[in-house]
C-alpha cells in the first residue's frame, strides 16, 4: 500500500486524513489539493461529473495511483497505522450464462483450495456468515451472473467486509441498481458502519439517499468545490451549476 503514514490528530478518532492531494496523470492534473478527513463511522459521498477524478482519488488511496501530498491514517492511542482497505469496483458484467455461483466466487478469494472442488463445510459455513451482513445467505448458490445489480454490489460488499476493514472504498455501488436496490444497499452500509468501526467512502451519480445516509459530501472537478454535510452542498450555487440544475432541490 502506498500510504504516507503521518502521526498528527485532527481531535476525533480514528481518522483518514487527506491533505494537500494531487495526482496528474501525464501533464495533466487530474486532482489538486484535494483536503479530506473521514471519522470512524462516517460515511463520505465524493460525488462531481464524469472525468472528475472521483474513481482517480479512490485509487490514490487504495495506492494504485501515484500522488503527491498526504494519505494518512490513524486511531487513538496509536501515532499511526496502515490500514485495512475493503473495495467494491464499479460493477464488472459477468456473463449470465457462466456457471460461477456465489459460493465458488468466495472460495476463489478466500480458499486456495480449487473452486471446482467446490466448498468445504466448515468454508461454506464462513461464507454463510460473511453473506449474513448484508443478509445474503439466500444467494449462495445462486449464478453470479444471474444476481440482480443490488444483489451483486451485495455479495462484493460482503467479499469487501472479510476481512473487516477500517476503511471501506465503494465506486459508484449505486449504478445499475434500482431504486428499491438502492435503498436496501444504503440501509446495509448504514448498519454496517454502525456496528462496526469502520469509515465508508464512496462514489456516486444518485443523490437522492445523500441527505439521508451521507455524514459528509464533495464535490469535485479535479479540485473540491465545495464540501460539507449534505444539505450545504446539496442546497449551494456550486453543485446546481456543476449539474447544470436550475431550481429545484434533489
Ligand atoms: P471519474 O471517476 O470522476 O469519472 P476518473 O478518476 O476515472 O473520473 O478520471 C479522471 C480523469 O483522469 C479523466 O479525464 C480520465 O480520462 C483520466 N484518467 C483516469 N485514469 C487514467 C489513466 N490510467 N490514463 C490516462 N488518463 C486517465
Ligand atoms: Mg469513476
Amino acid at each position: 500500500m502506498n500510504l504516507t503514514h503521518h502521526g498528527g490528530s485532527c481531535g476525533h478518532s480514528c481518522c483518514l486524513r487527506v491533505e494537500n492531494l494531487s495526482v496528474k496523470i501525464g501533464a495533466d492534473d487530474i486532482l489538486k489539493d484535494v483536503n479530506l478527513h473521514v471519522h470512524c463511522g462516517e460515511l463520505v459521498a465524493l460525488i462531481g461529473p464524469n472525468g472528475a477524478g472521483k474513481s482517480t482519488f479512490l485509487k490514490a488511496i487504495l495506492g494504485q495511483r501515484e500522488y503527491e501530498g498526504v494519505i494518512a491514517f490513524s486511531e487513538p492511542g496509536q501515532r499511526s497505522k496502515k490500514p485495512r482497505i475493503g473495495y467494491v469496483p464499479q460493477s464488472p458484467a459477468f456473463d449470465p450464462s457462466d456457471p460461477v455461483s456465489v459460493a465458488d466466487l468466495f472460495a476463489c478469494c478466500m480458499s486456495r483450495r480449487p473452486a471446482f472442488l467446490g466448498l468445504g463445510k466448515s468454508m461454506r459455513q464462513t461464507v454463510l456468515d460473511c453473506l449474513s451482513r448484508v443478509h445474503g445467505e439466500d444467494l449462495i448458490d445462486k449464478r453470479v451472473g444471474t444476481l440482480s445489480g443490488g444483489e451483486l454490489q451485495r455479495v462484493l460488499l460482503a467479499l469487501a467486509l472479510e476481512p473487516m476493514p477500517n476503511i471501506l472504498i465503494l465506486d459508484e455501488p449505486l449504478s445499475g441498481v434500482d431504486v428499491e436496490g438502492m435503498q436496501t444497499l444504503m440501509d446495509m452500509l448504514d448498519e454496517i458502519r454502525k456496528n462496526y468501526d469502520l469509515s465508508i467512502l464512496m462514489t456516486t451519480h444518485d443523490f437522492s439517499l445523500l441527505r439521508q445516509y451521507a455524514d459528509q459530501v464533495v464535490l469535485i472537478d479535479h479540485a473540491v468545490l465545495i464540501q460539507g454535510p449534505p444539505d450545504r452542498v446539496l442546497d449551494s450555487e456550486e453543485f446546481h451549476r456543476t449539474f447544470h440544475l436550475r431550481g429545484g432541490s434533489v
